[in-house]
Order: structure tokens, then C-alpha cells, then sequence
């Protein structure tokens, strides 16, 4: 945890970290020192994953969210059984983007008309799996569509499609931009209305609409104005719709501070006029759920990733920790997942919170990459072999967005702490 040095010109340092207690200087998490974790994990480096920190969130969400608007969990930011399950029994619904996650949702006893099924490219197979479990398939192009309709003839109910709409504006200042131009994701708007068309000639159940403009935001205004647009084309186009719209999925986009001078997300105004949005649309489409859809705002602050440092050397003035973790267990840590430039994600010695002795060190992993890096030049409490790295912010796009198998070294191990 970085502290803001006095100095007016000084680096933007990170948000405090105030979510995970400190009991005699270690981090306590799911009512546990990260200690008695990392015995449990008896070596490995380790997730792990706060289930109250989940259930608080959703609160928190839920008593700012306008009435009536469903809350879907995106299950690819963390798809962990355990996680999934808890997150199955605080949401309305999931959305999967494979069989497999499919599985675990409806294991979860997810109502199959709350599990959404998105994602280029799904194959028969996964095709298969959701006409037979009666999921929402969100059609990514109009050969999915004649895909899905060619599976009807063998289905006990008609699939329920909606279809996933390639806006022609962008979510501003996203994380990852997924909307607005040319993008493999969805359907252009210009020709959903023949998609549309088209679906009321087929024996297919049609649900609605999907319109996912991107993520990871944390500029209200820039939330405010996709919202409005987002609105504007769900109404366009549902006039054209074969029967009245039931559902309509307005995206999610909202961010979590990962890097120095990045600020938590105020939600009052992006609510306030989402609310006015939702009305509008209640009005016009009186029969449709309104679902907005987040994986990482839910989770990724409830999660932390701990490795043990393993050596600790002075090079040519620098002092490096060395650690039995990095890019292939958390991919997004080492810069490499979308971001432009790397930034320190918040860390703290798990074990030795607070002291007065500090440094500043450089925090790599085992591989034989630079690459391979968890803090660069971070102002820590001195560590030495033993001590254990905490990464904050680490509860999504974590342990299944990295690439275990780079090097062979021992993958991480996940523990969910339901609180
Ligand atoms: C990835 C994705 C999400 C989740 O994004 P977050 O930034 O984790 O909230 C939601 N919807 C769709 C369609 C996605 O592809």
C-alpha cells in the first residue's frame, strides 16, 4: 500500500486498500490472517476470494440500482464454481460464454431463462448444449442465426435467442472497447432489422436485445452518454422486433480502480440517469426485463492473488523479491492483458503490513522473462524470503485469464472464503 508522500508533485498513488482487516500486522481475509491461508496452500502461490466482500458489493449496488433492473453476473471475470454459486445466489442471472461455463451455471440452479450464452464463434456443440438447456442464446451473426434455427427441429421448446447488437457508438475512455465500428462481436445496427426479420420467419423464440458497448469505466459521464445511446438504439430497433421485446440487456461497463491515481467510480450519476433511461424504455417495451450485466465490478475487489518471495537480491543498486508467482498466474498484473502501458496494481506484504522500515523493490516472478513482473519499483515494507506478497484487486480476470502453462511451474491454487 502506497502512501501519498507530502510532497504536492509526488506520483499518484493508489486508493487506500480498507477492504481486508489487519489483525497484528497481516491481512485477514474471510475472517482469516493470510498466513494460515498460505500454510493451507503449503507453498503454492494462491487466490483468494472474500464471499462477503461479494454479498457487501451487490448491496451496495442493488440500493443505487433504479427499481427494476435485473443484475446479471458475467461469469468469465472469475468462473469458479464456488464463486459462481455464491454470486448465482446474490444476481438475477448469469452469462456464460462457453459450454463449460454454461455447465456450472445451471449447476448453480440458475433458472435457464436467466442464463444468457454470448461470445463469437460458439460451436455445435455449445449450440447443442444451449438449445437443450432452454439458456438465451445472444446470436453473434446472421450464421448463427441459421445455425440455431437448424438445431429447432430436434429441440422440446423453441431456442430463445436475442441478438447481440454491434452498436454504432463506443463506450469512451473503456478499459477494452467492444462496440462501435468494425468488431467481431454482435450484429451491426444497421442490419439487425433484417436479422430480425428473419428470425420471426423461423421457429425460434425471440427474446430480445443485447447491447454491450464495452468496459472496465470509470468516467460517469462517459457510462451517462452510452447509456443514453444505448437506450436510443434498443428503442430503434425494437420496433422492427417480430414480436414485443421481454428482454434487453444494456451492457455493464463499470470499473474498478486498478492503477495509481485511478479513483473508485461514482456511481450517483450514472444511476441517477440510468434511472430516467430505464423509465423511458418501461414505458415504451412495457413486457421487457431490463438487465444490466458486470463480471469484474462484482468481484475483482473481493479477490486477492499471495505469493511467497523466494529470494531477495540487490542488483546494481536495485533490490529485487523474487517470488513463486507472476504472469502465469495473473496475467493482468504483468501488464499483458490489454493495458497500453504497465502499472503497478496495489500490493502489500501480506504479513508485515505496516513498518517503518521501507524500500523501494522490484517484485518478479520465476520466469525467465521481463515480462514477468508483479511490482515495479514499489515503495514496501522490507520483505525477505518467506514473507508474502499480496495483490489487491486480483478477484477477476485473475487466475483463469492466465496462460499456467507458460514455463511449467505449479499453478496457483483458488480459495473461496464465503464469509
Ligand atoms: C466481458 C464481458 C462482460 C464483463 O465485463 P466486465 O468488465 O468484467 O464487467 C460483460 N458482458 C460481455 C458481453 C462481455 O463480453
Amino acid at each position: 500500500m502506497t502512501q501519498a508522500p507530502a510532497d504536492k508533485r509526488a506520483k499518484p498513488a493508489h486508493p487506500p486498500q480498507t477492504r481486508f482487516p489487519v489483525v497484528d500486522n497481516t491481512l485477514q481475509v474471510g475472517g482469516e490472517p493470510v498466513t494460515a491461508l498460505a500454510e493451507r496452500a503449503d507453498g503454492r502461490a494462491f487466490y483468494a476470494y472474500d464471499g462477503a466482500l461479494m454479498r457487501e458489493r451487490v448491496a451496495a449496488l442493488r440500493a443505487v440500482l433504479p427499481a427494476g433492473v435485473e443484475l446479471h453476473y458475467a461469469m468469465k471475470a472469475n468462473p469458479m464454481p464456488a464463486v459462481v454459486n455464491h454470486m448465482a445466489s446474490l444476481t438475477d442471472g448469469l452469462d456464460v460464454a462457453s459450454a463449460r461455463e454454461l455447465a456450472i451455471a445451471l449447476a448453480s440452479g440458475t433458472d435457464p431463462l436467466d442464463i444468457s450464452f454470448a461470445g463469437p464463434g460458439k460451436s455445435d456443440e455449445d449450440l447443442a448444449a444451449a438449445v437443450a438447456a432452454g439458456v438465451i442464446i445472444i446470436l453473434e451473426s446472421p450464421t448463427e442465426l441459421e445455425r440455431v434455427a437448424a438445431l429447432a427441429a430436434h429441440a422440446a421448446v423453441d431456442p430463445r435467442v436475442a441478438v447481440r447488437v454491434n452498436p454504432d457508438f463506443e463506450l469512451k475512455a473503456s478499459g477494452m472497447k467492444m462496440g462501435g465500428g468494425p468488431k467481431p462481436f454482435g450484429i451491426d445496427a444497421e442490419q439487425v432489422p433484417d436479422v430480425l426479420a428473419r428470425i420471426g420467419d423461423l421457429p425460434l423464440e425471440f427474446r430480445g436485445l443485447h447491447i454491450f458497448s464495452g468496459s472496465q469505466n470509470l468516467r460517469p459521464e462517459a457510462l451517462v452518454e452510452a447509456h443514453d445511446r444505448t437506450v436510443e438504439l434498443a428503442l430503434r430497433l425494437a420496433a422492427a422486433a417480430p414480436v414485443p421485446v421481454r428482454w434487453v440487456n444494456i451492457g455493464g461497463g463499470l470499473g474498478v480502480p486498478y492503477f495509481p491515481g485511478e479513483q473508485p467510480l461514482d456511481l450517483g450519476p450514472v444511476m441517477a440517469n440510468l434511472a430516467r433511461r430505464v423509465e423511458e424504455l418501461r414505458a415504451a417495451l412495457p413486457s421487457a426485463a431490463i438487465v444490466m450485466e458486470l463480471g469484474r465490478y462484482l468481484v475483482a475487489e473481493a479477490g486477492i492473488y499471495v505469493a511467497r518471495v523466494t529470494d531477495r537480491k540487490v542488483s546494481r543498486g536495485q533490490v529485487f523479491l523474487v517470488t513463486n508467482g507472476g504472469l502465469h498466474h495473473h496475467l493482468a498484473l504483468s501488464g499483458n492483458f490489454g493495458q497500453i502501458i504497465r502499472k503497478n496494481y496495489p500490493v502489500c506484504i501480506g504479513n508485515r503490513v505496516e513498518s517503518g522500515d521501507r524500500e523501494s523493490v522490484t517484485i518478479v516472478g520465476p520466469l525467465c522473462t521481463p515480462m514477468d513482473l508483479l511490482a515495479e519499483r514499489m515503495e514496501l515494507p522490507r520483505a525477505d524470503i518467506g514473507d508474502l506478497v499480496v495483490v489487491f484487486q486480483s478477484g477477476a480476470y485473475g487466475f483463469s485469464a492466465s496462460p499456467h502453462g507458460f514455463l511449467s511451474h505449479p499453478e496457483p491454487l483458488e480459495f473461496f472464503l464465503p464469509g
